[in-house]
């Protein structure tokens, strides 16, 4: 690899670089592969793709973070080249959702699920009831780690329909003093997403957004704390984002970790320890290419027309292929599908799309079948190629 060895020590002395020619030295796969480079169409449910131009971004960046003379990953987390771009990514944040002032977001090692442990630890440190509501994989989850905090209460579940649903807010059994109510705003595996956001009343609501953070418009006064990994729709991994409301925290269980403890994480500025430096810059370039793109709003509005060239495409195929997932809360995220001809016809479906550059489509290993996540970054083609060799396979088998 010449041309790499070339690359690198031309971008060490300062200059702009790019990697055209070792792209287009390998090999051209098939139709799916995007003209710009060797960009599989990547609908993996996470990590997953992120937009072309942010990670040219970063490798513009890479090597000489602006004329700094090293790489974002290299540098002190306490300097002031990377302390500005932490200040960015939050206030950038910050203006990207609306966030109001008196909610507090912390950037968090440790992914979603460590979160499962956090919230009840920072909400409900003398113990106490939280009420979940079940509509899939990541909800059970949490529910079955807040457990070993506090009394959890199942107050509603759609788990008899197979988690294709989510339980009629009227139906919820909600205890009247609950520390929280816990929600998953979208479930990545069945691809159940809510679409209103339910009235708990005083009682704090926890979402977790794993897979639909910023995919959206957020309200965010109506919920106590919002969480999720950014691996999924934001950024690389390593980090979650929790946004939580300031008069809930300052409490904590005396067994928490240092680490989880909300109220010490906020007055570090989420600095404590040593951040996920890469992982903030680069979700920070997300937020900015976001407001950018004009904010949650068009964002949603793009990502309902990629969704509906999807779903349209499954309806109209008189169930050689289907998504079992009640209309009114079909995730625009996470899109789980069956071909009706059976398992075999599946795998060869499986198996001849994988071979066309499309890439991760077989569903989760719990559920079978094929998903599409089609999360923001996913371009509008993406999907529209797929949806043209759904239909070219469709005609040959
Ligand atoms: C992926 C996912 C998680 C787990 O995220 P980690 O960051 O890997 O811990 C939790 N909840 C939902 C909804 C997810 O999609």
């Amino acid at each position: 690899m010449t041309s790499g060895v070339a690359l690198g020590s031309r971008a060490v002395a300062g200059r702009k670089v790019t990697a055209r020619k070792a792209i287009a030295s390998k090999p051209r796969a098939s139709v799916a592969v995007r003209a710009s480079g060797d960009r599989k169409w990547n609908f993996s449910a996470g990590p997953a793709v992120l937009p072309l131009d942010v990670l040219e971004d970063a490798k513009e960046d890479l090597i000489n973070y602006k004329g700094t003379g090293m790489s974002v990953m290299e540098m002190s987390h306490r300097g002031k080249d990377f302390m500005k771009i932490a200040e960015e990514a939050e206030a950038d944040l910050r203006e990207l959702i609306g966030i109001p002032a008196n909610y507090k977001v912390l950037f968090l090692q440790g992914g979603a699920s460590s979160q499962f442990s956090a919230i009840p630890m920072n909400l409900a440190p003398e113990g106490g009831v939280a009420d979940f509501i079940l509509t899939g994989a990541w909800g059970k989850k949490a529910y079955e780690e807040a457990g070993k905090y506090m009394t959890t209460n199942l107050a509603a579940s759609s788990k008899d329909s197979n988690f294709s649903t989510i339980p009629d807010v009227s139906d919820w059994k909600l205890t009247k003093d609950a520390k929280f109510v816990h929600i998953c705003s979208n479930e990545t595996i069945g691809g159940v997403e809510f679409k209103e956001v339910p009235d708990t009343g005083d009682v704090p609501l926890v979402a977790d957004m794993s897979s639909n953070y910023l995919s959206k418009p957020i309200d965010v006064e109506k919920y106590g704390i919002i969480y999720g990994g950014v691996q999924k729709n934001i950024g690389p991994a390593g980090m979650a984002i929790v946004i939580v409301r300031e008069d809930l925290i300052g409490k904590t269980h005396p067994l928490c970790p240092t680490m989880f403890d909300y109220k010490l994480m906020a007055d570090n500025d989420s600095m404590y320890n040593t951040p996920p430096c890469w992982t903030m810059y680069t979700s920070g370039l997300v937020f900015k290419k976001l407001i950018k793109m004009g904010g949650l709003e068009a964002v949603e509005k793009m990502n309902e027309e990629k969704a509906k060239i999807l779903y349209d495409a499954i309806d109209g195929s008189d169930g050689y292929y289907n998504n079992p997932v009640d209309k009114k809360y079909r995730s625009l995220m996470n899109v789980p599908f069956t071909l009706g001809g059976g398992e075999d016809l599946e795998k060869k479906f499986l198996k001849e799309a994988a071979a066309a550059g499309f890439e991760s489509l077989k569903g989760h290993r719990s559920v079978g079948g094929a998903r599409a996540s089609i999360y923001n970054a996913m371009p509008k083609e993406g999907v529209q190629a797929l949806v043209d060799f759904m239909a070219d396979f469709k005609a040959a088998n």
